[in-house]
């Protein structure tokens, strides 16, 4: 198997799936393969199941399990929101972030076609400003779209203040403004509770917490969202089709193993590589302060697609930027370069930590990374 083979430190693109969540995969995919809709007995025991792994997912969120609607990732949670604004008559504006995922970028793209306009925040550093958002929002604002933590940078934005500040303009201008956090990166590596957040939406992903891959969640404050598709009416109307049950029974498995201590080993995975390059060619981007330990950009005086290969063949796989983007390393960079790295874009690598680590391979990636 590849990952005997190989130290792998591109947890941000995706994770091993926990034997925990695997066997509550598999078992689920066996013991409840009644559709959850339909009416007969074994099928009111799915919709038990379904209903079991929600109120595990919201008790890890912090949330309450009606907010919470399954989702084939995280990808369509955000698609979700963002094109529910089509239903408006006149377009209005949306807000977003320089260093948004592309998931966020794209829906984006359809709605500037149908005549919506977009503003962009700066990010200086990864970080995005309340005061700068403050003086963006205007009368035609609908939706802000800031991500928590940034998956290139690892940066954590102050989610709070940007709340506050979007519920104090909706008093100034009488309307309601909805405030949209992609949370991906920042489930299990934060602090992340939704009840002492004001976000009014916000989308989760399974696979990037050693959960299974298409499956994820859209955290709603409100139900009142005008979806674009309703389909056979399954999550509340919110997102319609045939639950994946066994997939959401990994995921809430994968979310009950997140842990404080699993928190500490990474933070000091994270430390170790740190300490490891101080003095060496090798800078790092972020000075960890307000940022996830879970990702730690670093910068070389190589192309980055170069230094990915030179460290496979060393035995290390890491990434150049976001796996979305990887293909398009135009759009990697451009995040870098928005967020005010330009005269590093080319040449910075994305180290992205797990449990699964170890502090020796922490050292070996270091060391690794000083020679090439
Ligand atoms: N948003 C962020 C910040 C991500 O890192 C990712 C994963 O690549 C996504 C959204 C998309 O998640 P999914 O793969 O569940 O659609």
């Amino acid at each position: 198997m590849w990952a005997m083979q190989y130290h792998y430190f591109d947890n941000a693109a995706t994770t091993m799936i926990s034997d925990r969540a695997l066997d509550a995969y598999n078992s689920t995919a066996r013991e409840y393969m009644a559709n959850p809709s339909a009416a007969y007995l074994p099928a009111r025991e799915s919709r038990k199941k379904l209903e079991e792994c929600r109120q595990n997912l919201a008790d890890v969120l912090g949330t309450d399990p009606s907010c919470l609607y399954f989702t084939s990732g995280a990808s369509e949670a955000i698609t979700i929101v963002l094109t529910s604004l089509l239903w408006a008559k006149i377009p209005g504006q949306v807000i977003t972030s320089s260093i948004e995922h592309e998931a966020v970028l794209s829906p984006l793209a359809i709605l500037r076609e149908k005549g919506w306009k977009t503003e962009t925040l700066n990010a200086p550093g990864g970080f995005i400003s309340p005061q700068e958002l403050e003086k963006k929002i205007t009368k035609e604002t609908r939706l802000v779209a800031v991500m928590a933590v940034s998956n290139v940078l690892g940066t954590v934005q102050d989610t709070k203040a940007l709340a506050e500040v979007v519920r104090s303009k909706e008093k100034e201008y009488g309307r309601s403004i909805f405030f949209f956090s992609d949370s991906v990166q920042a489930l299990g590596k934060t602090g992340l509770c939704l009840n002492e957040s004001t976000v009014d939406g916000a989308s989760f992903s399974a696979h990037k917490i050693h959960g299974p891959r298409g499956v994820g969640l859209l955290y709603l404050r409100n139900r009142n969202l005008q979806v674009l598709s309703h389909a056979g009416g399954q999550e509340s109307g919110i997102r319609g089709g045939t639950e994946n049950l066994p997939a959401i029974a990994g995921f809430a498995e994968a979310a009950s193993e997140l842990s404080s201590d699993d928190y500490d080993k990474v933070r000091l995975l994270n430390e170790t590589v740190r300490k490891e390059l101080e003095g060496s060619k090798v800078s790092i981007l972020t000075d960890g302060k307000r940022c996830t330990p879970y990702i730690l950009p670093v910068a070389l005086h190589l192309p980055s697609q170069v230094s990915v290969r030179m460290l496979q063949d060393k035995g290390y796989l890491v990434s150049a930027g976001s796996a979305c983007s990887n293909n398009e390393r135009g759009k990697a960079e451009a995040v870098f370069r928005n967020a005010g790295f330009s005269k590093q874009a080319g040449g910075i690598l994305r180290i992205s930590f797990s449990r699964y680590n170890t502090l020796e391979e922490a050292q070996g990636l270091a060391r690794a990374l000083k020679e090439i």
